[in-house]
C-alpha cells in the first residue's frame, strides 16, 4: 500500500523538512514532538533553511556589487529578522513599525530602503533619523512632502522613484504590481519629469531607480522588459545631468509551492550584469529586495485536526488552523501542500482542509488525497512568507505561536497571544 503524498521523501522544495521512519522533521526535530510540547496552530521556521535561502543569493553574487535587502513583510518576526541581520542583509521596509521591528533586531540601517505608497510624516521622520540608505518615492506628492519633512530635521533625504515599467509580471492579479492600472510607483512616462522635480527640491538627493513589479515571479522575462525600459531612463537622467548610484529591481522571485520551477538569484543576475554591462551601467550598485524566495520554503504550518465530517458532496477536515493564521489560500486560492506528520496507511479519501472560521472562504487545502483520523496533525507546507505575516484575530482568535528549530534544538520564537491579549485596550462605554 503506497499513500500517494506521503511517499515523496521531501516536501515541494522544502528540503529541511523531511520524513524519516515515517515521522516528518524538521532539521533533526520531530514535528510531532513540537506539536505536542507548544500545541497548535503552530509556525515553524528551520534556521538552516533560511540560511541556504540566503546562500542561494549570496554565492550567486561572488564579488558583484549587489545589496539585497530582505522584503521583511514577507515575515517580520524578530527571530527571522535577527537570522538575515547577521547573515549581513539589509531590510526593506514598508513603514514605521517595520524601521522599529529591523532595528530592534539589529539590522544596520545603512542597509534600509523604504519603500511603499503612502509614507506619514512621522515615518519619514523616524527613517532620517535612523538614516537608511534611501526612500523608494512613489509620487511627486510624496516628494515634497519628504523635502519638507528633511529640510525640517536639517538633512536631505536619500531618494529613488519607484518607476511603474508597465511590464506585465504573470502572476497573480493581486500580487502584481507593474502593469499601470497598479497603484505603485511613477508612470515610466511621467518619471522623467518627476526626477526633475526631485532634483529642484532642497530637502532631496537623487540617489537612485527602483522597481517591483511582482511576487512570485516563476519566469525571469518580466524583470529583463522592466529593465530595457529603466536602461533607457537612466540613460535620459544621465543626459540630464543626473546621476545615479544604485539601481533597484525589487523583490519577486517565486518559490515552489507545488510544481513551479522559479528561477534561481543566479539565473536573474547573471542576465542582470550582462545587460547592465553591455549598456555601459556595470558600476551600478544593484538593490534587490527578496522576500518570498527567502523564507517562503523556509516554513511549515502545523495543525491538528478537530474533526472529519463526510458531507454528501464533500468530505471535510476541520482543523485548528484557520485563514485568521494562513489567509493565502483564502485570498488568492493560492496553493499550499498539506501533508500528515505521521502518514498513515490504508486507502486515503479526498478532503477539503477547512478551518473553523465562519466563512466560505476559510479553507486551508482543496481535494487532497489524505489518510486522516480526528486528531492527526498535518503540516501546511511553504507556510515561511506572507502567513503569519498576515495573521489577523478573526474571530477572535489568538495568533498562533511560531518556533524555529535549530539542528536539534528549537526556540519559542513568539508565543502564542493569549484571550486578555486580545481584550487589552479594549472598554466600554459607562
Ligand atoms: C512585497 C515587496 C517585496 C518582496 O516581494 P517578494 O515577492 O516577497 O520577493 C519587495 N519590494 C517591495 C517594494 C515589496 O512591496
Amino acid at each position: 500500500m503506497t499513500a500517494p503524498f506521503p511517499a515523496l521523501p521531501e516536501l515541494a522544495g522544502q528540503p529541511y523538512f523531511q520524513y524519516r521512519n515515517n515521522v516528518l522533521y524538521a532539521e533533526d526535530v520531530p514535528l510531532d514532538h513540537l506539536a505536542g510540547q507548544l500545541g497548535t496552530p503552530l509556525y515553524v521556521y528551520s534556521r538552516a533553511a533560511l540560511k541556504a535561502a540566503w546562500e542561494t543569493y549570496r554565492s550567486a553574487i561572488g564579488q558583484r556589487p549587489v545589496l539585497v535587502c530582505y522584503g521583511m513583510k514577507a515575515n517580520s518576526t524578530l527571530a527571522v529578522l535577527k537570522e538575515f541581520a547577521r547573515l549581513g542583509a539589509g531590510f526593506d521596509i514598508v513603514s514605521g513599525g517595520e524601521l522599529k521591528r529591523a532595528l530592534a533586531a539589529g539590522a544596520d540601517s545603512s542597509k534600509i530602503v523604504f519603500s511603499g505608497v503612502g509614507k506619514q510624516a512621522w515615518e519619514m521622520r523616524d527613517a532620517l533619523a535612523a538614516q537608511v540608505k534611501c526612500f523608494n518615492v512613489e509620487s511627486e506628492a510624496e516628494l515634497h512632502r519628504l523635502s519638507e519633512v528633511a529640510l525640517d530635521l536639517g538633512v536631505r533625504a536619500p531618494v529613488s522613484l519607484r518607476v511603474n515599467p508597465d511590464v506585465d509580471a504573470q502572476t497573480h492579479p493581486y500580487i502584481s504590481t507593474g502593469l499601470k492600472e497598479n497603484k505603485f510607483g511613477i508612470a515610466i512616462e511621467s518619471a522623467l519629469d518627476a526626477y526633475r522635480v526631485a532634483q529642484s527640491l532642497p530637502g532631496l538627493d537623487i540617489v537612485g531607480v527602483d522597481c517591483h513589479i511582482g511576487s512570485q515571479l516563476t519566469d525571469i522575462t518580466p524583470y529583463f522588459d522592466a529593465l530595457e525600459k529603466l536602461l533607457d531612463l537612466i540613460e535620459k537622467l544621465d543626459q540630464t545631468g543626473i546621476r545615479i548610484k544604485h539601481l533597484d529591481l525589487g523583490g519577486g522571485l517565486g518559490i515552489r509551492y507545488t510544481d513551479e520551477t522559479p528561477p534561481s538569484p543566479k539565473a536573474l543576475l547573471d542576465r542582470v550584469f550582462e545587460r547592465l554591462n553591455a549598456r555601459g551601467q556595470g558600476h551600478l550598485q544593484l538593490v534587490l529586495e527578496p522576500g518570498r524566495s527567502l523564507v517562503g520554503n523556509a516554513g511549515v504550518l502545523l495543525t491538528t485536526v478537530q474533526y472529519l465530517k463526510h458531507a454528501e458532496a464533500r468530505n471535510f477536515a476541520i482543523v485548528d488552523a484557520a485563514m485568521n493564521d494562513l489567509l493565502r489560500p483564502a485570498l488568492y486560492e493560492a496553493f499550499h501542500g498539506v501533508r500528515a506528520l505521521r502518514p498513515r496507511a490504508g486507502k486515503p479519501t479526498e478532503y477539503d482542509i477547512v478551518g473553523p472560521v465562519c466563512e466560505s472562504a476559510d479553507w486551508l487545502a482543496r481535494q487532497r488525497l489524505l489518510t486522516l483520523e480526528q486528531g492527526d496533525v498535518l503540516a501546511v507546507e511553504s507556510a515561511g512568507a506572507y502567513s503569519m505575516a498576515m495573521a489577523s484575530n478573526y474571530n477572535t482568535r489568538t495568533r498562533a505561536a511560531e518556533a524555529m528549530v535549530d539542528g536539534d534544538k528549537y526556540y519559542v520564537v513568539r508565543q502564542r497571544e493569549t484571550l486578555d491579549d486580545l481584550l487589552r485596550g479594549e472598554s466600554t462605554l459607562p
